[in-house]
């Protein structure tokens, strides 16, 4: 998977700044994006203030290509501005700059750390931003709350035979408290289909702010068992070749990279030829 090192992750800028900042403004989970011709962009000031719209609360985020980047959460009810609008964030995909896109997939999830993290989950005590860390702090007993991040494995079943076959589905789950990733993978295909698999292998990591996991992609290959389904939410579970896949997740998601990527290795792209391909 791509690597994107543009972004530079503060939580303090090093500087006084003097040119103007990208700043991520929600409203909910909503983004202010402006229109620019037929592309969405985010508002780029000197000061937030000149929007003239009422901010909850604010934080820095770092730098991209050195511009700074901060989050601002907005008043519900408040009406855009002109030329403005509140969109939410999946829908923005694709309209959106993609760096600018993954800067606001971590701004939501900063700005909905904040609103959910005002109270000491220990003690009850009003929480403080803390100086220096991006943790909430409990003046009372101590406690320092951090960003939620949720580990959730991903994977991609491949199964061997004279033509190769995978298993397309969204197939994934949150790793459990005491739980390797590989044994995530096991128990997780196991659960939702009944089979069993070996040679896991790490494929890529996405972060996916909805809200706030971090999906961590396997491929993985069949050993034995036939597919039971458990439970409704995987009624699409199958073995599927590469001529005839099933609709395919967005182009955003790693569930898409892993099939790209197995379509390329059976040296065929859906991009060239989508013939094969039902779509939705
Ligand atoms: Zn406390």
């Amino acid at each position: 998977m791509e690597e994107n090192n543009k972004f530079i992750s503060r939580v303090l800028p090093l500087e006084e700044r003097s040119e103007a900042a990208w700043f991520f403004a929600f409203q909910e989970n909503k983004l202010l994006v402006q229109q620019q011709s037929s592309q969405l962009t985010i508002p780029c000031l000197l000061d937030f203030a000149e929007l003239g719209l009422p901010v909850l609360r604010q934080h820095y985020l770092g730098q991209l290509d050195r511009r700074h980047c901060y989050t601002v959460e907005l008043a519900e009810g408040i009406i855009p501005p002109e030329g403005t609008a509140f969109e939410g964030l999946r829908q923005v995909y694709g309209r959106l700059d993609e760096d600018l896109f993954w800067v606001a997939g971590r701004a939501v999830q900063i700005i909905d750390w904040d609103r959910t993290h005002q109270f000491c989950g220990r003690c009850g005590s009003h929480t403080r931003t803390h100086p220096t860390e991006r943790a909430k702090e409990c003046p009372q007993c101590g406690l320092l709350h951090f960003p939620r991040l949720a580990p959730a494995i991903i994977v991609l079943v491949a199964r061997a035979r004279r033509f190769p076959t995978v298993m397309y589905s969204t197939l994934a789950g949150f790793v459990e408290p005491g739980e390797t990733l590989e044994q995530a993978v096991v128990r997780e295909v196991k659960e939702e289909t009944g089979i069993a698999v070996k040679d896991i292998s790490y494929f890529g990591s996405q972060p996916w702010p909805f809200p706030h996991s971090l999906m961590i992609g396997f491929t993985a290959a069949y050993e034995s068992g036939e597919i039971t389904l458990e439970d409704e939410e995987n009624i699409d579970a199958g073995w599927f070749s590469a001529d005839r896949l099933p609709a395919l997740p967005g182009k955003i998601s790693i569930a898409r990279k892993l099939i790209d990527w197995f379509l390329e290795k059976q040296g065929r792209s859906p991009e060239v030829d989508p013939r094969g391909i039902k779509k939705r």
